[in-house]
């Protein structure tokens, strides 16, 4: 295991215990989340070392990197996930514009699993790169989405300020080194580009309803825990700006399900939709307090 001992976004070295949870998709063991004394922001500390981290990712209940149409939870999921990708799509066209033969634009999806959003940019014309750790993701991504798909540690071998849009859907909770990854994505993005985040909240109405069976703690796989102030804070440190903040108003349905699930052990639709209702009209009425958002960035 490995023990932070400076917060990843102030650099301070004064931590509260915030919560214990349970890894409740892979290893069932015990993981602890910190929060910062100074700044607030909430971390998994101790985490597993970087080499052993993969381990967590290999179970049968983890599915976003798979496309099996197993098990009811599972089929929604997908469904869910064909009318998201069209909305990501609307997103990427609205920030960007669309692609033409004399105004090519270019994406860099990092995290793409097996693809799909890839694969919906690539018919759409965008010319798309995808970054994937995982071989056996990778190898489906290439497939689905004919588009040049690398490792991570390939990141740093891309033309710095060559992309226009740079996409990281609910990865960057997942990358170990946080802020060596935030400043590769300014160095490659173009001046007027722009970059999509999108990773769960821990101020949303599900994630204090549920607690440590929130299912987006999702330790130890998910390393930070964002708001919308620490997203704020850690992004100007590298000279960057949310522009905007847009809600993912499916998350709270479905991570309300799962909670439910590891809170008591079944699955419970009917609750699952009540709560995530609720936690819709929470978020709007606080102002962006959505069980996970969409931060888009620009440089300053
Ligand atoms: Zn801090």
């Amino acid at each position: 295991m490995k023990t932070l001992d400076k917060c990843p976004v102030c650099a301070e070295s004064s931590f509260d215990p915030f919560l214990t949870c349970k890894d409740y998709t892979s290893s069932g063991k015990v993981f602890d989340i910190v929060k910062c004394q100074s700044c607030g922001f909430t971390f998994t500390n101790p985490r597993p070392e970087v080499k052993d981290l993969w381990q967590y990712y290999k179970s049968e209940e983890y599915i976003s990197h798979t496309d099996s149409n197993k098990g009811s939870l599972n089929r929604l999921y997908q469904l869910v996930r064909k009318y998201t990708l069209l909305k990501k799509l609307q997103l990427v066209v609205k920030l960007i514009g669309r692609p033409g033969l004399k105004h090519p634009l270019t994406l860099l999806d990092i995290g793409c699993g097996t693809g799909a959003f890839l694969a919906v940019c690539k018919n759409a014309g965008f010319s798309c790169t995808g970054i994937e750790p995982d071989p056996d993701a990778r190898n489906l991504a290439i497939k689905n989405s004919w588009s040049n798909v690398m490792d991570e540690t390939e990141l740093g071998n891309l033309q710095p300020g060559s992309f226009n849009l740079i996409s990281l859907w609910h990865v960057l909770e997942h990358v170990p080194d946080l802020n060596q990854r935030i400043e590769q994505v300014k160095e490659l993005l173009m001046p007027t580009g722009r970059v999509i985040i999108a990773v769960p909240n821990r101020n949303s109405y599900d994630a204090k309803l549920y607690q440590e069976f929130w299912a987006a703690y999702d330790l130890p796989r998910h390393l930070y825990h964002f708001t919308p102030d620490t997203i704020r804070a850690i992004f100007e440190k590298h000279k960057m700006v949310v522009d905007q903040i847009l809600p993912m108003r499916f998350d709270s349905f479905y991570v309300s399900l799962l909670s439910e699930k590891y809170r008591t052990g079944k699955l419970n639709y009917i609750k699952a939709i009540y709560t995530g209702i609720k936690s819709n009209i929470s978020a709007i009425r606080s102002g962006n307090e959505f069980s996970s958002q969409i931060y888009i960035l620009k440089k300053i």
